[in-house]
């Protein structure tokens, strides 16, 4: 028999900030398009003598990031080198934070696997420096140190996440706030932000924790999911056939699906941390606290309450409009323009989503805008045109910006609600279908919307639906 396994994990998240300069020196942190080792200075290649400078716009980012996630910020933080040898860290240490971080003890909150809101605890949110990168051609491994000395976050929680579910959306919360406060892309496909798990099991009510592994190369948001679902099956078939785990590192092999082992224990880093000499202490008085406080914009968790408040949006919802601050942006908008916050909240869920999936475009891209909808939508609303023209109108202006009305007019898309119009139609069409008409007669009241197919079909979708069901009835059910 299969016992109950609880699952315990805690997240480590690396993100890129998106700061002008770099970390300790003055070099464009925007490397993205540039040949190799042509964002370098003597700092960030570490020749000797050189001495880092803090870069004052990253510890903003991370003390407002801190706030964000409800944690405390230090009055006193402390740099400290970490020391390990890799061919991309020319210093042999990395620049990082170890027992004095700049901010602490706070909080993200998430929807449990329970339904339920629940709170995952931020260990830290402290500063570092990125390494540089190893490119390997033809056998050769080369160093590009255009990365190195990029500014990183580091965000730690503690374990409290309990499955692959919860992690996947504490990271989605995540990227959602670092977006909102426009201190990172935090796009995990660029590697501006990164993701490690550390996991572990035990049988439910044991007190004892499950021996720990680490899963490093988390480089999408479905391979965070898939690696930790596949990582607990593991263990649990590991366990229920009287095996351990053993502690290790393991990777996460996309292309198979399964994680593999980089490095057992016995190679376990000691990194030797100490206080960085060459640089000194901060001091984060607490007026520049509350100076950057007020720069915060308004959170995701703030917007989806006022939509849940301003809109009549639930929190799942909200939730889906909030989590893409562009997204909730159009939204308001389209709101403002429109007026009816249910429907244009029906229409940018339902058929806009669905253009921007296809079209595989954020919505910053889109040519629709919010007052074109609320044009649509009007259109809809005096009987101009149907919910169903409505769609192919729409794509229409996502496909070529063209206005609402420009479309209707330039096509002859103007519905035909005028009773004589359609009279003839109608009739022709109960003239044309004895069959039905009978069977209809004996009972097969199915058939109704059939009918009303065949009319919009002869007036190529143009008829107004409601006045085409009223003249059917009244000639079918005499
Ligand atoms: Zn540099």
């Amino acid at each position: 028999m299969t016992r109950e396994y609880e699952v315990i994990i805690g997240m480590e998240v690396h993100a890129q900030l998106l700061t002008k300069s770099k970390m300790f020196c003055g070099c464009s942190a925007d490397y993205a398009d540039a040949p190799p080792n042509t964002h370098v200075c003597p700092v960030c290649m570490a020749l000797p003598g050189a001495l880092p400078v803090i870069n004052k716009a990253a510890v903003e980012a991370t003390i407002r990031t801190g706030l964000a996630l409800n944690c405390e910020i230090a009055e006193f933080s402390v740099f400290a080198r970490k020391n390990y040898f890799y061919p991309d860290l020319p210093k042999g240490y990395q620049i990082s934070q170890y027992e004095l971080p700049l901010t602490y003890n706070g909080w993200v909150e998430i929807e449990g696997d329970d339904g339920q809101p629940k709170r995952i605890r931020i260990r830290r949110a402290h500063l570092e420096e990125d390494t540089g990168k190893l490119v390997h051609v033809n056998g050769h491994s080369l160093v590009d140190l255009n990365r190195a000395g990029v500014p990183l976050l580091e965000i730690v929680t503690e374990a409290d996440i309990r499955s692959a579910e919860e992690a996947h959306r504490y990271l989605t919360k995540l990227r959602t706030i670092l977006r909102y406060l426009g201190v990172s892309t935090a796009d995990m496909e660029k590697g501006a932000m990164r993701c490690e798990a550390n996991l572990s099991i035990r049988p439910k009510g044991q007190k004892e924790f499950g021996t720990k592994v680490e899963i490093k190369n988390l480089n999408s948001f479905k391979a965070v999911r898939d690696a930790i679902a596949y990582e607990v099956q593991r263990q649990i078939e590991v366990l229920e056939s009287g095996g351990t785990i053993e502690q290790v590192t393991l990777g996460w092999d996309a292309a198979r699906g399964r994680t593999f082992v980089q490095r057992s224990k016995e190679y376990a880093h000691d990194y030797r941390y100490f206080p960085e000499p060459d640089l000194l202490p901060l001091e984060i008085p607490r007026e520049w606290v509350e100076e950057l406080r007020a720069t915060l914009p308004e959170l995701p968790d703030a917007k989806i309450e006022r939509f849940g408040r301003e809109y009549g949006l639930s929190r799942k919802e909200a939730g889906i409009v909030v989590e893409d601050k562009e997204v909730a942006d159009w939204y308001e908008a389209a709101v403002r323009a429109y007026g009816n916050a249910r429907e244009v909240y029906n229409w940018l869920t339902g058929e806009v989503f669905r253009h921007l999936n296809e079209a595989n475009i954020p919505i910053s891209a889109m040519r629709v805008t919010p007052e074109g909808l609320a044009e649509l939508l009007r259109l809809v609303d005096k009987g101009t045109i149907n919910r169903n023209t409505a769609k192919s109108v729409l794509q229409e202006m996502f496909e070529t910006g063209k206005s609402a009305q420009a479309i209707v007019d330039e096509k002859g898309l103007a519905q035909v609600s005028d009773e004589d119009a359609l009279v003839a139609i109608v009739e022709q069409v109960i003239a044309d279908n004895p069959d039905e008409v009978r069977r209809y007669r004996e009972g097969k009241k199915g058939l109704f919307g059939w009918f009303v197919g065949q009319v919009m079909k002869a007036t190529r979708g143009k008829a107004n639906p409601a006045v085409v069901r009223k003249l059917l009835e009244e000639r079918l059910n005499t």
